[in-house]
């Protein structure tokens, strides 16, 4: 288990209130290193509808394959690397795995967030919070 702070990784605390948390397994096979985590976090988002921020917790699958720095591969086989693969050059020694993480986080955040699947969001007309209960236009409207 890996913990950090957003921070390292680059990632505004503001946005990433807990620490990100990853779990690891290392596979070695001569000079190539596989790395499979599961990456734990939160991301503080707002929702697109009520405009409240809410936090989402993420869980993210990531697989980052590494090789020694210069060795190089043909193109044709990291065609074959699944899209959600990562491939990284490593020193002989570490995997830098951050930046993979990062990526990972950003991409898994969704487009127009909403803090629960059916929130009301606003009343168009008085701004209300539809989540508290009707505002009193949803009566006098013709819908
Ligand atoms: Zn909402
Ligand atoms: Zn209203």
């Amino acid at each position: 288990m890996v913990e950090g702070p957003a921070a390292d990784l680059g990632l505004s605390d503001g946005e990433w209130p807990e620490p990100i948390r990853s779990d690891w397994s290392v596979d070695r096979s001569g000079e190539q290193v596989t790395a499979r985590g599961e990456i734990h976090a939160t991301a503080r988002l707002d929702c697109v509808r009520c405009l409240k921020s809410f936090d989402l917790a993420l869980e993210v699958p990531v697989v980052v394959h590494a090789d020694r720095a210069g060795r190089g591969r043909h193109p044709e086989q990291e065609g074959d690397l699944e899209r959600d693969d990562y491939m990284r050059f490593h020193d002989g020694r570490q995997v830098e795995l951050g930046e993979d993480v990062r990526e990972a986080l950003l991409l898994e955040v969704p487009m127009a967030p909403s803090c629960r699947v059916d929130c009301r969001g606003l009343c168009p007309r008085c701004g209300a919070e539809l989540n508290e209960g009707p505002c009193g236009c949803a009566t006098e409207s013709r819908a």
